[in-house]
């Protein structure tokens, strides 16, 4: 078991659009002392530390109680950056900086000797973002070093999108919260990986698998761009079959919409006397019509709009475990990019998955 000394935990709030310089230089005094600090990106919040400075690496993976074994993805605040993180940066892995840079995409790349092992895992590969956030972005400049950042959870645990969800697990192990406002997109960022034979997609984010394809093709670059299968890629530990997961069960109904939610219907009888929640969006809430009054539901939002869905979907699972259900119930909704993502982490996250045929 870790000891934690009992870290006396601020929250300062910041406005997410035009972070006070004031409160941006109170946390990079703590990254550049070694010190953590929690703060909002456009995906979910990070728990961040100075990405050089081994001893801060460390902490970080003691406050989440994170698998040593689980490499971190290093943030810059500019592309220039990149050189200093990643040896070789492929013109692949340029093309797709220089189109989704700032954002939701992570290169996995070969990695400079400054990187301490302990940041990738014992990796010869570092995972690199540039993120949107200004808050993230300020506070990167101002602390005048790359910062290491997880998503700030504990462990397997479902991520964080506000500060609030930040202090429910990490309390008493953290300097300081930058309490910016709740994350944008609220699904962790895509992760890819670019090497001579094509780009890998890790893990599925708000950057679709077609949108990669895309710019590669207008950027003049041929190569395959596949989504990694876990076998053919065992050093990703992202991959991790159990992840996101609520305290309660989760049961994931996947297949098409009619026959999900005739599925739902039987397992939330053959659940009755338990605690039972939903996770639904607000269209499939009223198809269920009087089966959801005897629940408890954490909404959505419309079943199109899929923006919506992942921006609300870490806040409802942890919305139905501080309800204290005992079982909640999810499916699977079908569209582009984001919809691969959700699907992801709610297939990790889920104690059971049931697959549906038409
Ligand atoms: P998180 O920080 O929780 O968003 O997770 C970061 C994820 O990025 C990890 O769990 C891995 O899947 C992936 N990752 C980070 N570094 C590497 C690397 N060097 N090689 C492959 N995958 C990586
Ligand atoms: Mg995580």
């Amino acid at each position: 078991m870790t000891n934690f000394q009992g870290v006396a935990t601020e929250v300062l709030p910041v406005d997410a659009q035009h972070p006070g310089p004031e409160a941006i230089e109170r946390a990079a005094a703590i990254i550049r002392a070694g010190g953590l600090v929690a703060f909002p990106t456009e995906t979910v919040y990070g728990l961040g530390g100075n990405a050089l400075d081994a001893a801060a690496v460390r902490r970080i993976f003691a406050a989440k109680e994170r698998a040593p074994s689980d490499p971190l993805i290093v943030h810059i605040a500019d592309a220039a950056d990149l050189s200093r993180i990643a040896r070789e940066v492929p013109g692949a892995a340029m093309a797709l900086a220089r189109q989704f840079w700032p954002g939701p995409l992570t290169l996995v790349l070969p990695k400079q000797a400054a990187v301490p092992p302990e940041a990738t895992a014992g990796l010869d590969t570092v995972a690199v973002r540039l993120p949107s956030h200004p808050v993230a972005l300020a506070l990167i400049r101002a602390a005048g070093t790359p910062i290491a950042a997880p998503s700030a959870n504990r462990f397997t645990r479902t991520s964080a999108t506000t500060a609030a969800h930040v202090l429910e697990d990490l309390d008493g192990r953290i300097e300081l919260v930058l309490d910016g406002g709740p994350a944008i997109v609220g699904v962790e960022s895509t992760v890819v990986a670019v090497d001579a034979a094509g780009v890998h997609v890790l893990r599925p984010g708000a950057v679709s698998l077609e949108a990669l394809r895309a710019t590669l093709r207008e950027a003049g670059h041929d190569i395959p761009v596949e989504v990694a299968r876990p076998q053919a890629a065992p050093a990703s530990p992202g991959m991790l079959e159990k992840h996101y997961a609520p305290r309660a069960r989760l049961c994931y109904v996947r297949g098409p919409r009619e026959d999900a939610l005739a599925r739902l219907r039987k397992e939330l009888d053959a659940a009755a006397g338990q605690q039972a929640g939903l996770l639904l969006p607000d269209d499939d809430l009223a198809a269920l019509g009087d089966v959801v009054s005897a629940t408890t539901v954490a909404s959505l939002g419309p079943s199109d709009d899929l923006e919506a869905v992942a921006h609300r979907l870490y806040a409802g699972l942890r919305a139905l475990d501080a309800a204290g259900v005992e079982v909640i119930f999810a499916r699977q909704l079908t569209g582009d990019g984001l919809a691969r993502a959700i699907d992801d982490r709610l297939r990790r996250a889920a104690t059971t998955v049931i697959e549906v045929a038409e």
